[in-house]
């Protein structure tokens, strides 16, 4: 594993965290829990897509994209903000009229605060790439006999400043989204916990699977998280990806029961209320997980490891290979 020491809580980033930003995989930006990514860092990204999307090729999923925002309403109905009001993310955009502008640039000329002069707006941010999805799948009417299977993936976001690279405010999650009998959602949350299982042993990272729980907010949230665990719905995969190493979870398997299938009325074919099961890899933390088990230089990293990712291609042999049409685009 790649050298880790030195974050005592003092707000500094441990040697392996601080050699990402040294070496351009990730660039600092002024808010914690925000940074950009370097090549190096996307091209893992997309790799871990493409392999994931290979592994569940057979299963035949339906892809959707939705954009990183969705609806306010919607997002409330999902009781996000009785469960997580700490992580929501709403947009506030300037809704007013010539005066108000006049206003809002009189206190910028001043350098006084103007976030008054800006008001919530119909949209939030995405916070789990899932969300959007169980309203549309409501607005279908009775589900085929088969269910459905949905892949997603999004920014999302959650407020939750921090100095670890690994805990961001806007970071990207691909997810499976089973939706059917309490039987067949159970079983394809049970079947991507093998599979990540032996994804990592694929990748040579050091995971293992536990019992989780969501942060739910509060008093009352304290007992709807051990209710959590003490079902055990929830599950994650743990691998060195914070600071010195530290364990963060980098996959999670969730079974929701007939929660969104409730809130949103989905129904199976036979009317019955659906259940919902969702399996979410944290793309940035995974990638992170990758470099801290194999280094931060992608060309020292395992053959197979490389070969796995799709890492061979750099983008100027891409370039090189461009023939045709395309290439005389290239180099108009
Ligand atoms: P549910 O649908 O039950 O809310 P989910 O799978 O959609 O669950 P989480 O389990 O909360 O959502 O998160 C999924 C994954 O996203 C985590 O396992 C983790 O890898 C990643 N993740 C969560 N929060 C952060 C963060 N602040 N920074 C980076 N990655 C994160
Ligand atoms: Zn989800």
């Amino acid at each position: 594993m790649a050298k880790a020491a030195d974050s005592k809580g003092d707000g500094r980033v441990d040697d392996f965290q601080a050699s990402l930003l040294d070496r351009g995989v990730l660039v600092a930006q002024t808010v914690p829990g925000l940074c950009g990514r370097g090549d190096a860092f996307e091209r893992v990204v997309s790799g871990l897509i493409a392999l994931t999307r290979r592994i569940a090729a057979a299963d035949g999923a339906e892809r959707l994209a939705f954009p990183p925002v969705m609806s306010r309403a919607h997002l409330e109905r999902n009781g996000y903000f009785s469960a997580f009001p700490n992580l929501a993310g709403c947009v506030h955009c300037f809704m007013g009229g010539p005066e108000d502008h006049r206003r809002l640039v009189g206190k910028l000329v001043c350098e006084e605060d103007v976030a008054d002069e800006f008001r919530p707006s119909k949209v939030v941010l995405v916070p789990a790439a899932c969300y959007p999805v169980y309203p549309t799948l409501s607005a279908r009417g009775a589900l085929p006999p088969e269910g459905a299977l949905i892949e997603v993936a999004s920014y999302c976001f959650r407020h939750e400043p921090s100095t670890d690279l690994a805990r961001q405010q806007s970071f990207r999650m691909q997810e499976f989204i089973r939706v059917g009998s309490p039987e067949e959602t159970m079983a394809f949350r049970d079947l991507w916990m093998r599979r990540a299982e032996r994804l990592c042993a694929m990748l040579a990272l050091p995971g293992r699977v536990e019992v989780a729980n969501d942060p739910f907010f509060g008093e009352a949230g304290r007992d709807l998280g051990e209710r959590q665990r003490h079902d055990a719905l929830k599950f994650e995969m743990l691998l060195p990806a914070g600071p010195e190493g530290a364990p963060r979870a980098c996959m999670s398997f969730n079974a929701h029961r007939d929660h969104f299938g409730a809130i949103w009325d989905i129904r199976r074919h036979d009317g019955e209320v659906a259940h919902t099961a969702c399996v979410g890899f944290g793309l940035e933390r995974l990638t992170l997980a990758l470099f801290c088990a194999h280094g931060t230089e992608l060309a020292g990293w395992p053959a197979a490891i490389r070969d796995y990712l799709g890492l061979e291609l750099t983008g100027r042999e891409d370039a090189d290979a461009l023939s045709g049409v395309i290439g005389e685009l290239a180099h108009v």
